[in-house]
């Protein structure tokens, strides 16, 4: 089962992804993940993606094309995968599509998760994150135990610093314009999902199994 999980910052592709990828035991790839841990080891990576990243732009295609390129070789990627935050541009999807070679897209199905922007600001400018083991929760939706402390291995939260106002926003934007177009692109190929992005991760996850199948 090879999966796009496409939408919006905020929507909460990234939680569903999690869920998916631990019950079917495949990966979840995100671009994003792998990003912040290059900036916060301070690698070539993450020093050359770090001004695109809190200025809420996007890293140049060819950047995000060589992490997918090289992670897509793990042995664990044979059985399936699901890509969370790539790919965000219509020349990515085609270089991916290049690149597994098996249909014109190389994926089996792509879930676009939908929200009103409204939303998406408020679970944006709430959610904090753990750096240690990438847990994610809402300051209000989803509250860890103890305040900034992860449930799961007791971390500190943060809250992510392309999670502020103004380069929300920008992000938004930045979707609009570069991004959007992907649901044309996939559209056209006939393996687009749309899914409801509004409730609880539970009742997200419910529509989530309808359309990858149980
Ligand atoms: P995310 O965690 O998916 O919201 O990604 C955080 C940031 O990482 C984005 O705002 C971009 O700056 C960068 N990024 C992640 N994935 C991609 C991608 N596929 N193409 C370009 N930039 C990306």
């Amino acid at each position: 089962m090879r999966l796009v999980f496409l939408g919006p910052p905020g929507v909460g592709k990234g939680t569903q992804a999690q869920r998916l990828s631990a019950e079917r035991l495949i990966p979840k790839i995100s671009t994003g993940d792998i990003l912040r841990e290059a900036v916060q080891k301070k690698t070539p990576l993450g020093v050359e993606a770090r001004s695109f990243m809190d200025g809420g732009k996007l890293v140049p295609d060819e950047v995000v094309i060589g992490i997918i390129r090289e992670r897509l070789k793990d042995p664990d990627c044979r059985g399936g995968f699901v890509l969370d935050g790539f790919p965000r541009t219509v020349p990515q999807a085609q270089t991916l599509g290049s690149m597994l070679g098996r249909t014109q897209s190389g994926i089996d199905r792509v879930l676009n998760f939908e929200l009103s922007n409204d939303e998406l600001v408020r679970r944006l400018s709430g959610r904090r994150s753990c750096p240690d083991c990438q847990a994610v929760y809402h300051v209000e939706f989803n509250p860890p135990k103890k305040p900034d402390q992860c449930d799961r291995c007791g971390g500190k939260l943060i809250q992510r610093s392309d999670d502020q106002p103004e380069t929300i926003r920008k992000r938004l934007e930045v979707y609009q314009s570069q991004t959007l177009p992907l649901i044309r692109f996939y559209g056209d190929q006939g393996i687009l999902t749309s899914i409801d992005g509004s409730g609880s991760p539970e009742t997200v996850y419910r529509r989530v199994m309808t359309a990858v199948g149980k």
